[in-house]
């Protein structure tokens, strides 16, 4: 029998699902994925869908979670936590924004936690760190998202997508021994020396938006993110279309294709291995 099998399981947008086959934790669950037609769209109110929140826990082959981890608030990251939560019986963490969504939703005081930086959890074998990180900005659509502002008051769905405001971004590391450790970043943002410190064999990075940047901005973000970290190892997130359902065929944002091609290449010449993440395809860690 093989021991120590961490696997990462990514669901699009930046939902991802590590486990060691007993304990189970998500990250940034997104399910729901509103869209700008039907019911439940992005033009109003918005929110989770217990059913696709169900197809999406049922893709995944899930019924219980231990944890549910927020790096942000943004929508697209925490529409869904609470109910994924109450759903699979999880302790949601995250900011004290997160903690608003989930008073809002009802979750029990038990099933909540609020993450304090560099600070470890422990659930199961792994243990978990939040490390202060930084969104990236994008200007045009900075009155849209809710940029670095909190959620002040508990907020209970439906709610418009802006309600739904960043409250400080993070990155998630795990840590599984004797030796795997996972950098899971909330959003292409950094600051210098955000990562010092810390090792990461693997780095997840989300690539939404970052066509909007300069290719200075990328080189930087690579070198303070990546070979900060000495990973070995880069993976894509947040590259899809998140406004379409699950159960469509996943089509890549216009703002994330440069960037991959320019992350790429840098990611090759300093030997790290690179892959965009597939819906629903386990990578063994
Ligand atoms: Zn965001």
């Amino acid at each position: 029998m093989v021991q120590n099998t961490v696997s990462l399981t990514f669901a699009s947008t930046n939902t991802l699902l590590i486990s060691d086959g007993k304990t189970h934790l998500i990250i940034d669950p997104h399910f729901t994925r509103p869209g700008f037609v039907g019911q439940n769209n992005l033009l109003g109110r918005i929110s989770p869908s217990p059913e696709r929140i169900a197809y999406g826990l049922a893709c995944l082959g899930v019924k219980s979670l231990d944890a549910v981890l927020l790096t942000h608030t943004h929508y697209d990251h925490a529409l869904d936590a609470a109910e994924v939560a109450r759903m699979t019986g999880a302790c949601l963490v995250g900011s004290p924004s997160a903690e608003k969504i989930a008073i809002g939703a009802g979750l029990p005081k038990t099933n909540c936690q609020i993450a304090v930086e560099r600070v470890p959890m422990k659930f199961g074998a792994f243990e978990v760190i939040f490390l202060r990180g930084a969104h990236i900005s994008i200007p045009p659509l900075l009155p849209v998202i809710g940029m670095a502002r909190e959620i002040k008051r508990p907020l209970t769905p439906p709610q418009f997508a802006s309600a739904y405001r960043e409250g400080g971004t993070y990155a998630i590391l795990l840590q599984y021994p004797p030796s795997i450790t996972i950098l899971c970043m909330g959003s292409a943002g950094y600051f210098p020396n955000w990562l010092s410190g810390i090792q990461a064999q693997t780095v997840i990075l989300p690539v939404g938006g970052l066509d909007f940047r300069g290719k200075a901005y990328r080189q930087m973000l690579f070198e303070q993110s990546v070979l900060a970290v000495d990973a070995r190892r880069l993976f894509f997130s947040h590259w899809d279309d998140f406004t379409r359902p699950l159960d469509a065929p996943p089509r890549m944002m216009p703002a994330c294709r440069k960037a991959l091609i320019q992350l790429e290449t840098l990611a090759a010449k300093a030997q790290i291995s690179t892959a965009r993440l597939k819906p629903w395809l386990s990578i063994s860690l």
